[in-house]
């Protein structure tokens, strides 16, 4: 792969697909075009071949300079050149204040945050040995950025308008605290950056940090998006896409399939490594152990709320009786 693929995907609008090392083999930013420079949607991770790409295209094809970097949330592969192309171009950036935090909060960066983390991800029962690398360096090495830079916000509804676009601003949770999304209701064009993957579904975690509720939250956002005019998805990740209404109606499908699961194999007592085990299988690379695990903290979470289980004493789950079961017993006792 070419790392600077830069493609016309729409009028006024570049597609620059960079390559990545971690996970998937790519991330996807946008282009468009405003004024006489261009508005930056993601950045990309920070490598030194990135910043090498990025010199050519600003000494060649994108010579007329960035204008406005929007972040749409805190991963590596959507922030992590952010302070450089700021500096670099000069360009304004913009980030959710949630989002700067997260990414903050990623770093562990004070013993006490070491130490919440250490004992969060105990008390689910992960192993020890996952435990401390997890809280070692791996969060930091593959999560934390640099965020050492001004940055403006923007928040939901408000009206972003670029070159020959009017974009809404769309702020989502989920898979990350507060996602931004750009919705352009003339052309029907959706900047998705993670909220919507056509081949993927977006991990939602719950974490010691960030999104609060967030399968509640993405659920909540793929009902915002269903009702939006979709004709064209850009997503974060692989091809350029239509029928984005049908890919969140699957999404949602998509939840509603793993709480089942969730159900199903929930055992009174289990803690939630147990359960993420048991739905997902035991993953062999420690950091799938750990998606395992905050993504099934998420589902267990929703479940709580919608009073279907329980976290009982030392974090062990359980399923509640169903009320026709208790208003029985109570009879026979009375
Ligand atoms: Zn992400």
């Amino acid at each position: 792969m070419e790392p600077d693929d830069l493609v016309e995907v729409a009028p006024d609008i570049l597609r620059l697909r960079l390559p990545m090392d971690e996970g998937i083999d790519h991330v996807n930013l946008y282009l468009v075009r405003d004024g006489a420079g261009w508005l930056l949607f993601d950045t990309g991770v920070d490598s030194a071949d990135a910043r090498a790409c990025w010199e050519r295209l600003l000494s060649g094809p994108l010579a007329g300079g960035l204008t406005r970097i929007v972040v749409s949330h805190h991963h590596p592969d959507h922030l992590g050149l952010a302070r450089w192309l700021h500096e670099r171009t000069g360009a304004v950036v913009y980030l959710r204040p949630e989002e700067r935090d997260a990414a903050d909060q990623t770093a562990l960066p004070t013993p006490e945050a070491m130490d919440a983390c250490r004992n969060y991800f105990g008390l689910h029962g992960m192993e020890a040995g996952d435990v401390t690398a997890i809280t070692g360096d791996l969060l930091r090495r593959f999560l934390a950025c640099d965020t050492r830079f001004q940055s403006r916000t923007l928040e939901h509804g408000e009206v972003l308008q670029v070159g020959r676009y009017r974009f809404d601003v769309l702020v989502q949770g989920g898979h990350s605290v507060a996602q931004f999304c750009l919705h352009e209701p003339t052309a029907g064009l959706l900047l998705t950056g993670d909220q919507l993957l056509e081949r993927i579904t977006p991990n939602l975690s719950l974490l010691p940090w960030g999104d609060r509720h967030p399968l509640r939250h993405y659920l909540a956002s793929l009902e915002q998006i269903e009702a939006l005019d979709l004709r064209c998805v850009l997503p974060a990740h692989h091809g350029v896409y239509a029928g984005g209404v049908a890919r969140a109606r699957g999404l949602i499908r998509h939840h509603e399939r793993a709480l089942e699961r969730f159900r199903a194999r929930l055992q009174p007592g289990m803690k939630a490594m147990d359960v993420a085990t048991a739905v997902y299988g035991r993953r062999r690379d420690v950091l799938d152990r750990f998606l395992a695990l905050t993504e099934s903290l998420a589902h267990l979470q929703y479940l709580e709320e919608q009073s279907e289980i329980s976290q009982g004493a030392e974090a062990r789950w359980h399923p509640r009786h169903p009320v026709a079961a208790s208003t029985t017993a109570v009879a026979l006792t009375a």
